[in-house]
């Protein structure tokens, strides 16, 4: 096993199977080196006055701002993702930086009344946390945890994926020429299971942030769990789209599509699972496939693209697999030929919610469509996963659109929509998707520690 860096990381671009650029491959050595920075440099970063430490984070939100347009080629490259989706997540990066720019001059505490003196709480900074993240929205899944972190007055060591690095060394860069100090914010390449263990097992870190696939998850949460170290783990998904014959089923249907093949489908918010009350199957089948038609699959950096291809060849491979299960194929999409990791997005219908395709997180472009006849059925059906992380309701019944949303066991719904993530609301999981929620003001609550201190008077 390499404990330092002796080998070198290709980065593959998935649009054209070319190597994009090669870079050093970290081991436990350069790990602990970055641990050892972050620490040095807690003490002054904590204690700096929170305007201060504000002004820095919205220095970073302009900077990231600024170099906008060459991150999201970067981003779109590297991962293969549309350059219109790319802009957009990295407008978020900056709103991230910018929204938590406001958190260290608002980290209230609370006086409880106590006999015989005066009770206070105080939010106090973990110390060092390691930041682990995953390849289909590298930037702005970091920025979520490296804004909150910083502002509330940690520092941080942050392992992007192997497959997509390059955004997080950028941002390292930018971010330091925006004035943050040296050793606040340390980016260290390498693989999962070398850097990214020792990140959990290290005694210096207090906490691991983790994004990423529920297996590596259970992981991390088993070795933090020999330190009682703070892991907080937004994992994998396998959400529902649920569409009563009620609803506007053009506007459903329309929206389908990309609510599973964004980002290639490599989404955990992905609605993959499409649950079509019996009564509206078929005029929904016949919009969806008209949808589909107008869907355009291909080169990342054309403005017009709006599905691109998968991140390497085993992901097409793991994909591919689930076409071989026997589940109807109802219709597919087209994608480019020749090189790339191109896959052309696919409906199956009708699926069982107990087959292979409706249960596991496919991370790829294939929607599961299972016809559901009441509002119970839907209920069951929807919550029959593992997974509790997103999903849709769609209806134009408005009693029924709130009953349905409060009987999801999942942590981000939308109704008559496919939003799942906003700058300034709680996201995370129910059930095996996660544990603790990212963005808004509940982030904080998992950056810092409640403290409470009473004085006798
Ligand atoms: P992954 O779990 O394979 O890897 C994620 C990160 O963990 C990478 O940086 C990887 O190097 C690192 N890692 C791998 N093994 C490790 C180990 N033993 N110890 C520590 N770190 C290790 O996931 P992926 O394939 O990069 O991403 C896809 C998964 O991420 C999907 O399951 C998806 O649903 C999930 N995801 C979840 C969210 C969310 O917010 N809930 C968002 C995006 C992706």
């Amino acid at each position: 096993m390499a404990t330092s860096s002796q080998t070198m990381l290709r980065v593959i671009e998935p649009a054209t199977e070319q190597m994009l650029t090669e870079l050093p491959h970290a081991g436990v050595e350069e790990a602990d080196a970055a641990i050892a920075r972050a620490k040095e440099a807690l003490p002054a970063w904590r204690a700096l006055a929170p305007g201060d430490r504000a002004r820095v984070l919205r220095a970073i939100s302009d900077a990231v701002a600024a170099h906008a347009e060459e991150l999201a080629v970067l981003e779109a490259r590297n991962v293969g993702k549309p350059i219109g989706d790319a802009r957009g997540e990295i407008g978020m990066v900056s709103d991230t930086f910018e929204y938590y720019a406001g958190a260290p001059e608002r980290l209230l505490g609370e006086t409880i009344p106590v006999a015989g003196g005066i009770d206070m709480t105080f939010r106090e900074p973990l110390g060092v946390i390691g930041l682990i993240v995953p390849w289909n929205f590298p930037l702005p899944i970091a920025s979520w945890k490296i804004a909150p972190a910083l502002a509330a007055g940690n520092t941080v060591v942050l392992k992007p994926a192997e497959l997509t690095p390059l955004t997080a060394l950028e941002l390292e860069r930018i971010a330091l020429e925006a004035g943050l100090p040296e050793g606040v914010l340390n980016v260290v390449v390498g693989p999962g299971r070398i850097v990214g263990e020792r990140l959990v097992e290290h005694p210096e870190v207090a906490k691991v942030a983790f994004t990423g696939s529920t297996a590596v998850g259970r992981r991390i949460g088993e070795l933090a769990a020999q330190q009682i170290k703070r892991v907080t783990l937004e994992l994998g998904g396998k959400s529902a789209n649920v569409i009563f014959a009620d609803a506007d089923i053009a506007a459903a249907a329309l929206a389908a599509p990309l609510a599973v093949f964004g980002n290639a489908g490599q989404d955990c918010c992905a609605r993959s699972r499409i649950l079509v009350q019996r009564a509206a199957l078929e005029e929904f089948m016949s919009e969806l496939e008209a949808a589909m038609k107008s869907l355009r699959v291909g080169d990342p950096l054309d403005e017009q693209t709006e599905v691109g291809p998968l991140i390497s060849a085993d992901q097409r491979e793991k994909v591919a697999s689930y076409l071989e299960d026997g589940a109807p194929i109802a219709f597919r999409g087209t994608a480019p030929e020749g090189p790339g990791y191109w896959f052309a997005p696919t409906v199956l219908c009708p699926v069982s919610n107990v087959d292979r395709a409706a249960r596991e997180e496919i991370f790829g472009p294939v929607a599961a469509v299972i016809p559901f006849d009441g509002e119970e059925e839907a209920i069951r059906l929807a919550n029959d996963t593992i997974y509790g992380l997103s999903g849709s309701i769609w209806t134009q019944n408005g009693a029924r659109a709130l009953r349905v949303a409060r009987a999801l066991e999942s942590g981000t719904l939308s109704v008559n929509s496919n939003t799942s993530v906003r700058v300034t609301t709680p996201f995370g999981g129910f059930k095996q998707s996660g544990l603790g929620r990212e963005l808004g003001p509940h982030a904080l609550d998992h950056y810092t520690e409640l403290k409470n201190v009473f004085v006798a008077l």
